[in-house]
């Protein structure tokens, strides 16, 4: 199946208000340009490097996620190059983040990530963390940054039970925000669900999808 055919189909099985982020990190520009050639306009990198080095051959119109651990001594060089970077999952990174964009004089939007799953490994804010956050209205404090929602994975299991429970997790975080902070504008995505759990992510409030392995095929690390 061609890439702009496995993209068709996955647009058609997504609700509508719900974004698809084609995630082409390992993947060669010219994967990316069959995915563009097919409508495709929103594109997730996870690698700083392999992300500018894309930017300079590919369309302008594309509108870049990032979605990897940022570095810090990163941020400099993907401020005012990315539509949304989704991965921020520290206080410092943010704050950093939020300096630069200053510095920059660009307004830089992100999502928070926040960590639920079972796994050591992933990254991100704990859910006290984030509710933290809010209540104690941090967010005011930022000058050039927007947040737009927040960012999770599920555990990676077969267990749909647990990822189902991760990703309403997920959700009650997003909805306890807007709570908490009734006042916040423009904070309205939930970033959630890859190639294997995207319908579960759907089913429990995801409105943005990332998905790399049923567009592209597998990666080739
Ligand atoms: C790689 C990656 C994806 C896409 O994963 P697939 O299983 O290939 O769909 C989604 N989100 C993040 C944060 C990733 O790093």
């Amino acid at each position: 199946m061609s890439i702009a055919a496995r993209i068709q189909d996955i647009r058609l099985a997504l609700p509508g208000g719900v974004d698809l982020v084609a995630v082409s990190k390992f993947h060669p520009a010219d994967s990316i340009r069959q995915a563009y050639e097919a409508g495709q306009r929103i594109f997730g990198e996870s690698r700083v490097q392999e992300l500018l080095s894309k930017i300079n051959v590919l369309p302008d119109d594309i509108c870049w996620h990032f979605i990897g651990h940022l570095q810090t001594n990163k941020v400099r060089s993907v401020i005012g190059r990315t539509a949304l970077i989704e991965s921020v999952d520290s206080r410092r990174l943010l704050d950093l983040i939020d300096a630069e964009s200053l510095r920059a004089g660009v307004v830089t939007c992100v999502l928070l990530q926040v960590h639920v799953a079972a796994e050591e490994t992933k990254t991100g804010f704990s859910p006290d963390e984030l509710i933290g956050y809010f209540e104690q209205r941090q967010f005011e404090h930022l000058e050039a940054t927007h947040l737009c929602g927040i960012m999770g994975m599920a555990t990676n299991t077969d267990d749909t039970e647990r990822v189902r429970s991760d990703f309403r997790t997920i959700r009650a975080l997003f909805d306890r925000i807007h709570v908490i902070a009734p006042d916040i504008t423009g904070f309205d995505t939930v970033s959630m669900g890859m190639s294997g759990d995207r319908d579960l992510a759907v089913e429990c409030g995801s409105t943005m999808v990332r998905i790399g392995t049923d567009i592209f095929g597998e990666r080739r690390y």
